[in-house]
């Protein structure tokens, strides 16, 4: 199968593994949009959100604790979890996988952050 996510998992294409389980792998994002970005990805061929059956509920439990855990030994204090579902949703590439974003630590930066935020 034409996946880069499949042929990263399968050292088709090599990469730095930050985490290796039996279920899920993290790497780091070759083009990141934030000073952490981290991208965590099942190691089953899932295409998004919107394809989950019943079936994959551990999966999205250890893809976010495992963005959990990432984020603590990078020494995160705050962070996004992102997952892009179909193009129109930003989604490029077709396996699903959650972004770690965070290390923000300029002002600006965050009060410039694209989501609406309660306070402002
Ligand atoms: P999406 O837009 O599909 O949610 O996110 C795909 C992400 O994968 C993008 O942030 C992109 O920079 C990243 N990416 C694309 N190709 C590669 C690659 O070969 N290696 C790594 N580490 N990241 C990639
Ligand atoms: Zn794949």
């Amino acid at each position: 199968m034409d996946c880069i996510f499949c042929k990263i998992n399968n050292k088709e294409i090599p990469s730095e593994f930050l985490v290796d389980t039996k279920t899920v792998f993290a790497i780091k994002d070759i083009k990141p949009s934030a000073p952490v970005h981290y991208l965590i990805i099942p190691k089953e061929h899932v295409e998004s959100i919107a394809h989950l059956e019943g079936n994959h509920s551990q999966i999205i439990s250890e893809l976010i604790f495992t963005a959990r855990d990432l984020a603590v030994n990078a020494g995160l204090k705050g962070y996004k979890l992102v997952f892009n579902v179909g193009r129109e949703g930003g989604q490029v590439i077709d396996h699903l996988h959650l972004h770690l974003l965070g290390g923000w630590n300029r002002k600006e930066d965050i009060d410039h952050m694209p989501h609406p935020r309660l306070d402002k």
